[in-house]
């Protein structure tokens, strides 16, 4: 900073006190020493001045909120500027004793905005949403954007800077948000969580680490919100860096070729017959041997790789249709498990039908898994609109786990749901206990109305099956048919069921 811009800045820092109320009382005082001073002239030009200096000091007030706003429309290499002017601040604060804090603010479920009303009403809303956060703090403080759909504020140093006086401040500037924004004649509402570090509890020492600090805790927001707000703490960046660590080692297996699916067959209760079978996701790990979904399926949605697994699983899934219609092995179907992430993507249908393409397989052979609290709870337009899209296409789609949730006959009935996969919850020692049987029965004469095909999971024991089979159910799969398997395996285990699969077909008929 040269010389004369900082005595600007000393100007500019005198008016902005005058404008402060505490400072307002010492005006009579002011006057009337004036008036002792310097007699009648002196007390006339201080009368007249300091509102002038006051009107003055507002109009200053205007021009940085304006500046703060206009510095960086169009939000490039703003992350550098942002710390810079921290770095200026801390200098600032360091010198006078008191303290400075950055905020960083991000808009909840912005990937959604997105895909809702498209990418130029987003940057619109960013561009408005920035004047709106200007307008909202006091002169000196400064709002640039950060990239992607954050905005940030630096704030100018001030005596207290406390807890609770930081999280008004991130209240006042989600409360600025919170009225719609008018887009292309539609009224968009968004929410925004808001994350903020102290420089007196800053990781570092320069504008950059405080920068970094409280895109940190507003990432912790985000995934807390939405409108959450959350202050620094060492702990969230040890956990960042975890996180960071298991994303590349996830990524590292996924490209190794390390995380594949396994293979469940499920099979028909009146012949026997393979009808299919479901790709289950293992993580052939080099240290700790094979895991199951649950140890790294959570990591995977958080490191926003659900997309990536879902292709990976697929490209599996589709290989070895091929592989078994090469060896001559008759398995109709292969299910895959789609998660809510993927079945966001608009693109979906497009992806899935060119993946069939290319391994020339007809669309009908890829069954759909969706779980049922995902239809149920479904009010994301893009997702109805894919479901839908998939199933006009020829896909089969089944409602995983029912039971569990809540989907409507009405949303089973928008999806073209094909087949409903009834929760090992009910099936589990049904030939034992009468109330289970009644709601497997209940369920089973419901889809039979409603025309849907029916496939109990985690069938477990002989009893179970024959019950089922008894009861009128489609189609089984658990372990009293077969595990999970990797794909070399399910050749051997074809040859030996096939030769089996006449005493199951038996159990089938004799039953009904
Ligand atoms: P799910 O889709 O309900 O899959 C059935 C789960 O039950 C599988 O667990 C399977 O191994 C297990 N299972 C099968 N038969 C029996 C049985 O007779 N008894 C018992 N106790 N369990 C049985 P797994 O493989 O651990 O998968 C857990 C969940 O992870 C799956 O539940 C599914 O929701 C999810 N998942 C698996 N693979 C993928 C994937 O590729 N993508 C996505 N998005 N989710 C996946
Ligand atoms: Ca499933
Ligand atoms: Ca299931």
């Amino acid at each position: 900073m040269n010389d004369q811009s900082g005595w600007a800045r000393r100007i500019a820092d005198v008016l902005r006190a005058l404008e402060r109320p505490e400072n307002m009382l010492f005006i009579p005082a002011v006057t009337l020493a004036a008036f002792w001073l310097g007699g009648e002239r002196l007390l006339i030009v201080v009368a007249l001045g300091l509102p002038a200096f006051m009107l003055l000091a507002g109009l200053l007030r205007a021009r940085d909120v304006r500046s703060a706003t206009a510095m960086n429309p169009a939000g490039t290499a703003s992350r550098h500027e942002l710390a810079d002017i921290l770095d200026a601040s801390l200098q600032e604060a360091a010198a006078s004793g008191m303290a400075t804090a950055c905020l960083a603010v991000m808009i909840d479920d912005a990937d959604e905005l997105s895909v809702r009303h498209g990418f130029a009403a987003q940057a619109e809303i960013l561009a408005r949403a920035a004047d709106r956060l200007a307008s909202a703090m006091r002169g000196g403080d400064t709002v640039t954007r950060l990239g992607g759909s954050g905005l940030a504020v630096a704030l100018r140093p001030m005596r207290r800077l406390d807890l609770e006086a930081m999280v008004q401040i991130a209240a006042r500037l989600q409360a600025a948000l919170s009225a719609p924004f008018s887009v292309d004649g539609a009224q968009i509402y968004i929410s925004a969580s808001v994350g903020f570090c102290q420089s007196q509890r800053m990781p570092g020492t320069d504008g950059a680490s405080l920068r970094d600090a409280a895109i940190t805790a507003a990432e912790d927001a985000l995934r807390n919100g939405p409108g959450a707000i959350r202050a620094f703490s060492a702990d969230m960046a040890r956990r960042r860096t975890d996180r960071e660590g298991m994303r590349a080692a996830l990524e590292k297996a996924l490209d190794a070729g390390e995380i594949r699916p396994w293979f469940q067959p499920q099979v028909s209760t009146d012949t026997g017959a393979i009808t299919g079978f479901e790709a289950l996701a293992r993580w052939h790990h080099p240290e700790r041997g094979v895991l199951p979904p649950s140890e790294f399926l959570p990591d995977i949605e958080e490191a926003g790789l659900s997309e990536r697994l879902g292709e990976v699983i697929l490209f599996h899934s589709l290989t070895a249709l091929s592989k078994w219609d090469r060896a001559e092995l008759r398995v109709p179907t292969v299910s895959v498990n789609f998660s809510a992430t993927e079945l966001r993507n608009p693109r979906l249908a497009e992806k899935l039908r060119w993946e069939l393409d290319r391994f020339d397989l007809s669309v009908d052979r890829l069954c759909i898994e969706i779980l049922e609290n995902v239809v149920a709870q479904t009010e994301n337009d893009v997702m109805v609109a894919n479901i839908a899209a998939l199933s006009r296409m020829g896909c089969g789609i089944d409602l995983d786990d029912f039971g569990v949730g809540h989907a409507s006959i009405t949303s089973i009935r928008r999806f073209q749901v094909r087949r409903i996969k009834i929760d090992r919850s009910f099936v589990s020692h049904m030939d034992e206990d009468r109330d289970q049987q009644r709601i497997v029965a209940a369920v089973l004469s419901m889809a039979e109305q409603l025309g849907l095909d029916t496939l109990a999971e985690g069938v477990e024991t002989p009893g179970e099956h024959a019950m089922l089979a008894q009861l009128g159910c489609g189609h089984v799969q658990g372990y009293v048919i077969a595990r999970p398997m990797p794909f070399d395996d399910t050749l051997d285990w074809m040859a030996r069921h096939r030769s089996q699969v006449s005493q199951v077909a038996r159990i089938g008929t004799r039953a009904r």
